[in-house]
C-alpha cells in the first residue's frame, strides 16, 4: 500500500486530515512517526508557498510521499492578519492560548468587538516521483471577542460560522464538512484520484 506522510506537527490538523483520508488506500504516517526530523523553514509569502515548502522538505527527509497543510486566519479589521503568521501570532513560542489573547488584544486596540474573517488552507502533495499537486479551501465567518465551545483548535472558539455557533462547537466530522481544510481536502482527493491512483494502477509502484 502506498505510504503517505502527513507533514504537520499539529496533532489537531493531523486528526482532521486522517479522518477524511481514512477510506483511502494509503498507509498514513505523521511526523510523530519521524520524531528526530528538523523543522522546515516556512518563509513563503503565501499559504500555498509554505505548504509546498513543507511537502517538498519532508518528502526529502522521509523518502515518502508527503501531504502538507498550511493554513490560517485572516481578519478583515486587522488587514487580513494573522494570515501566514497565524501559528506564531504571539511570538516564536506562541500556543493557541497566547495567540488568541493576542487576537483579542489587537481587536481591543482598535475598538472592535467583531469582524468578518476567513480561514484559509492550502494543501500540497509531493510524490516520490516529484509529482506536485495543490489544493485550496476557504470558509468565511466572523471573529467575535466572546469565546464559545471547546472543540477544534487554534482560533476556533472565536470563529463564528453563523450568528450563534463557533467552529469549536462542531465535531471533527461536522467541521470537516464545512471547513477550509475539508474543502481543500475534497479538491486534493479528486486530484489524487486522477493523478496518483490512476497512474499507480498503470505503473504499480510500491513506494
Ligand atoms: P501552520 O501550522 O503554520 O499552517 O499554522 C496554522 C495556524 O493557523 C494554527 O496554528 C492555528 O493558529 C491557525 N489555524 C489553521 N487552521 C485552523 C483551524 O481549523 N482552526 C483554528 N485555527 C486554525
Amino acid at each position: 500500500m502506498k505510504k503517505i506522510v502527513l507533514a504537520s506537527k499539529n496533532l489537531d490538523k493531523v486528526k482532521e486530515i486522517r479522518l477524511v483520508l481514512k477510506n483511502f488506500p494509503f498507509e498514513i504516517f505523521s511526523l510523530a512517526d519521524f520524531p528526530n526530523l528538523p523543522d522546515a523553514v516556512e518563509d513563503g509569502a503565501t499559504f500555498e508557498e509554505n505548504a509546498l515548502i513543507k511537502a517538498k522538505f519532508f518528502r526529502e527527509q522521509t523518502g515518502h510521499a508527503c501531504l502538507a497543510d498550511d493554513s490560517g486566519l485572516e481578519v478583515d479589521a486587522l488587514d487580513k492578519l494573522p494570515g501566514v503568521h497565524s501559528a506564531r501570532f504571539a511570538g516564536y513560542h506562541a500556543d493557541d492560548k497566547t495567540n488568541n489573547q493576542k487576537l483579542l488584544d489587537e481587536l481591543k486596540k482598535i475598538g472592535v468587538t467583531e469582524s468578518p474573517a476567513a480561514y484559509r488552507c492550502a494543501l500540497a502533495f509531493v510524490d516520490t516521483d516529484g509529482t506536485q499537486l495543490l489544493a485550496e479551501g476557504k470558509i468565511f465567518g466572523k471573529i467575535k471577542i466572546v469565546a464559545q465551545g471547546s472543540g477544534g483548535f487554534g482560533y476556533d472558539p472565536y470563529f463564528y460560522i453563523d450568528d450563534t455557533r463557533t467552529m469549536a462547537q462542531l465535531s471533527v466530522d461536522e467541521k470537516n464538512l464545512i471547513s477550509h481544510r475539508g474543502a481543500a481536502l475534497k479538491e486534493m482527493i479528486l486530484k489524487l484520484k486522477e493523478k496518483v491512483f490512476v497512474s499507480r494502477k498503470e505503473g504499480s509502484r510500491a513506494d
